[in-house]
C-alpha cells in the first residue's frame, strides 16, 4: 500500500502522513485529532511548524475560515 502523503499547512511540505499532527476544526476550534478519527474539516501540520501556522493564519487559509479560529487547545496539547 502507497504510504499516504500530507502537505503541512504551515511550511507546504510534502511528508509521510505518520510525521504530521492532523487537526480538525470543530466549530470556532481547532482541535488535536491524534488518532485520525474525529468529524469534521482536517488538516495536517508538523508539531514544530505550530507557531508559524499561527502566525500565517495558516488554519483560517486551511479551513477556508473568515473567523478566529481558537488554537488554545492544540497550544495546550502541543505543549504537554
Ligand atoms: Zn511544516
Amino acid at each position: 500500500m502507497p504510504i499516504p502523503i500530507r502537505s503541512c499547512i504551515a511550511c507546504r511540505k510534502r511528508e509521510n502522513f505518520s510525521e504530521l499532527l492532523r487537526v480538525v476544526q470543530v466549530g470556532n476550534q481547532v482541535l488535536p485529532d491524534q488518532d485520525h478519527r474525529k468529524f469534521g474539516r482536517g488538516a495536517w501540520l508538523h508539531r514544530n511548524c505550530f507557531d508559524v501556522a499561527k502566525q500565517r493564519r495558516s488554519f483560517q487559509r486551511a479551513f477556508r475560515c473568515d473567523e478566529d479560529l481558537s488554537t488554545d487547545s492544540l497550544e495546550n496539547y502541543l505543549n504537554t
